[in-house]
């Protein structure tokens, strides 16, 4: 699938899609001087965290749990919760912007990092005042230059005006932001991964529990969200629980990114409400090209839908109810000139090469289903005891993986199967 994803450019500018105060993550890019700190505070920057300041811990965290936020990463935990767990906590806790978007199909956060660099200090300074982390932390994936410069260079100009050091936009509260980048290990978008890679070690998961938010980065209380988590909390402090709640559903509330790649006409990254349904998005990323075979929901850790599920509400309990995930936000298209058994012969390799071999399921799992879908390309057929053996090895992994690496790593291809995209009877 990295082919079809480099055969097209990732769409520069934003489209404006129906209502555009629905763009509340997205509707500065383009628009901001991505370079500026002045440009920020003239486009309404800097008023979340003077809210976060106004409020104080205890009244964010009630508007964030009202709000009914969840983590934008795939996961889908309540950020009250997590938030409001970290300031609980004494001693020094930490702030972690997870930047290492991995996920193949997935540049959401790409998007806001080097279109709205300032947006996303900001939004992790007011974090880290709730929570009382005074380390903050943003991990970004090695290939991502450009938002790693505009980064560091938000961060300075941040220092230089005194909203990030030892007395935050005068509050009397410190709070400062190290940056690191990754090498390269999709597993290092795993959180406790992640935090092993900052404190110099392999990048390598934990068991959880203890969680994070007691036993995170150094042993120490963490809160660690994705740019797109942290920009949604932002707005929340700024606009309210309420306003927030005003579009999407009860259980999905508020607006989902997603990132259409593969046969639109015109792909991109869309901000749409939740429950816009699966075929009017593509209709917004101009319709499909071709005859749609299948969608992958959720980058290669998700699952395929077939063209029956146009009418899939984008949310997470309907995706849920359809065995689906909305993952990270990817929306990977595929028509019918596509060679399905090679796209999960792929994807089956990124799984291979990307498992840690920490723990048995996941570094024997992954071999073994690659080692099926090769096989399936040399034109070998799945008789039902094999597909019983895919099966169980994919519950195996699910059940006793450490981490979600292990436990998503047979989705795609054991939806494949069930869809009939590739050469195994079902
Ligand atoms: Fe490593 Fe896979 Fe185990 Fe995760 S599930 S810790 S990637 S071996």
């Amino acid at each position: 699938f990295g082919g079809i994803l480099a055969s097209r450019p990732i769409r520069p500018t934003i489209p404006a899609v129906g209502d555009p105060s629905h763009l509340r993550l997205t509707g500065r890019i383009g628009t901001v001087d991505p370079d500026s700190l002045d440009d920020h505070l003239a486009h309404g920057g800097g008023m979340a965290l003077a809210r976060a300041l106004k409020l104080g811990s205890t009244e964010v965290i009630a508007q964030l749990s009202a709000s009914g936020l969840s983590g934008r990463g795939g996961a889908a935990f309540p950020t009250g919760v997590k938030w409001a767990a970290v300031a609980a906590e004494d001693g020094p806790r930490h702030l972690v912007a997870n930047c290492d978007e991995s996920e193949p199909g997935t540049f959401k956060d790409r998007q806001l990092m080097e279109g709205d660099p300032f947006a996303v200090i900001e939004a992790m300074t007011a974090a880290a005042v709730t929570v009382g982390a005074e380390h903050g932390w943003i991990y970004i994936r090695g290939e991502y230059p450009l938002a790693t410069d505009r980064l560091a260079s938000a961060i300075q100009q941040c220092r230089t005006a005194g909203l990030l050091g030892e007395d935050v936009a005068g509050s009397g509260r410190s709070f400062d932001i190290e940056l690191r980048r990754g090498a390269g290990a999709y597993i290092c978008g795993e959180e406790t991964a992640l935090f092993a890679s900052i404190e110099g070690f392999r990048g390598e998961p934990r068991n959880k529990p203890p969680f994070p938010t007691t036993h995170g980065l150094f042993g120490e209380p963490t809160a660690i969200n994705n740019p797109e988590t942290l920009l949604n909390a932002a707005w929340i402090i700024q606009h309210g629980a309420d306003a927030y709640r005003s579009v999407g559903t009860d259980v999905s509330p508020g607006t989902r990114l997603f990132c259409v790649s593969g046969d639109v006409a015109i792909p991109g990254l869309i901000e749409v409400p939740f429950g816009v349904s699966l075929g009017d998005l593509l209709d917004l990323a101009g319709g499909a090209v071709g005859e749609i075979r299948a969608v992958l929901l959720g980058g290669a850790a998700g699952t395929f839908v077939g063209p029956d599920q146009l009418d899939l509400p984008l949310t997470l309990e309907d995706t849920r109810s359809a065995g689906a995930s909305l993952g990270s936000g990817a929306v990977m298209v595929f028509n019918e000139t596509r060679d399905m058994g090679d796209l999960v012969t792929r994807v089956a390799e990124f799984f291979r090469s990307e498992s840690c071999g920490q723990c048995v399921p996941c570094r024997v799992g992954t071999v073994r289903q690659h080692e099926v879908m090769v096989e399936l390309g040399r034109g070998g057929s799945l008789p039902s005891e094999r597909r019983a053996l895919v099966d169980e090895m994919a519950l195996a992994m699910a059940d006793a993986s450490i981490c979600g690496l292990g436990h998503t790593a047979s989705h795609a291809m054991r939806s494949a199967l069930e869809l009939g995209l590739i050469g195994g009877s079902s």
